[in-house]
């Protein structure tokens, strides 16, 4: 059997449109621009990649972006004072804060000095809190992509079994709790899972997110099941350098019903979840109804 190819492109295509529509409509409506404000503090060069394709997106979708780009040595004291600012800005609605930081930088003070309606990332612990118990929250971009393509694929998830490999705060876990909201019957698999194959053939949907180059082979795959790939993983093969996931693909697309390939499939999804997290933040700050398809 050969999978459907989830295309994530095409959807995050989509994604940005929907978001665009509702930017030209809370401006001709309410004359609000929705504004996102990256912090990147250092100049690592994969962060600077994103952050430019974050700030590229934002202002294609018609919103304001705010860049704000530190020098690795900026004080923790600065850093927060800088997110105390933005999070007094009425103009700035979303404010992301590029990991990884500095080592001198406390991660968690500072994503936790985020106002938590600003934190389009979804790592304030408010969030968390508020995800974990089923409440209105902002939903982390990288697991509410992988949902969205979920849901636009099967309908509904209710009574599926999945299967989400790893349990870190920014991918894992959190996919686990939208996976759970959505009645899934979720298993969390990591590094001291025993018997992992076995864990993973009783899954109607897997999702990858390890970090490690092709670990899943086909033949832990059910026939037929969904496989989201959430892994980046750079390698060189024959001479070249090539981007993969964390299932080698060729053999779980024999056995899978559907597949996210990589490049294309859940790394689009996931700026793509940041534009519409910021929008959705505008709404939530100035009492307007939500996108629909948006959210969680
Ligand atoms: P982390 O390193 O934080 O977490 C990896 C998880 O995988 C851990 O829970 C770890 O278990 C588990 N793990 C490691 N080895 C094994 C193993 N042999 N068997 C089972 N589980 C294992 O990674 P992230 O969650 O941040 O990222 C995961 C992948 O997703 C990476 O490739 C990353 O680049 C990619 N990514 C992609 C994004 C996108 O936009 N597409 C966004 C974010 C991440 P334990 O906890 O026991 O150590």
């Amino acid at each position: 059997m050969a999978a459907n190819i989830i295309d994530g492109k095409a959807f995050a295509a989509t994604v940005r449109e929907k978001v665009a529509g509702h930017v030209t409509r809370l401006k001709e409506e309410h004359d609000i621009t929705p504004g996102l404000a990256v912090v990147l503090v250092g100049e690592d060069p994969a962060s600077q990649v994103y952050v430019r394709s974050k700030g590229k997106q934002t202002v294609e979708v018609g919103m304001n972006s705010f860049e704000h780009k530190l020098d690795a040595e900026t004080s923790e004291a600065d850093l927060l004072a800088l997110i105390d600012k933005l999070n007094n800005d009425p103009t700035v609605h979303g404010i992301l804060v590029q990991l990884p930081l500095p080592k001198h930088l406390d991660e968690d003070l500072v994503i936790n000095s985020i106002a938590p309606e600003k934190d389009v990332d979804g790592f304030h612990i408010s969030n968390v809190g508020l995800l974990g118990t089923g409440q209105k929250s902002m939903v982390p971009c990288t697991p509410l992509g992988c949902l969205m393509m979920l849901r636009d694929y099967h309908g509904s998830l209710s009574g599926m079994d999945a299967v989400v490999i790893g349990r870190s705060n920014i991918v894992g876990k959190p996919m686990a709790q939208l996976l759970l909201g959505d009645s899934c019957t979720v298993t969390i698999a990591h590094s001291r899972t025993k018997d992992l194959p076995e864990v993973v053939r009783r899954a109607d949907i897997v999702v990858a997110a390890v970090g490690r180059p092709e670990m899943v082979p086909g033949d832990w795959i059910k026939e037929g099941a969904t496989v989201i790939d959430v892994g980046i993983n750079r390698i060189e093969r024959d001479g070249k350098n090539k981007l993969v996931g964390d299932v080698d693909f060729a053999s779980c697309a024999e056995r899978a019903g559907a597949i996210t390939p990589v490049p294309g499939g859940v790394g689009p999804m996931t700026i793509a979840c940041l534009l519409a997290n910021t929008v959705t933040a505008c709404c939530r700050a100035n009492n307007l109804a939500e996108p629909e398809g948006l959210t969680a």
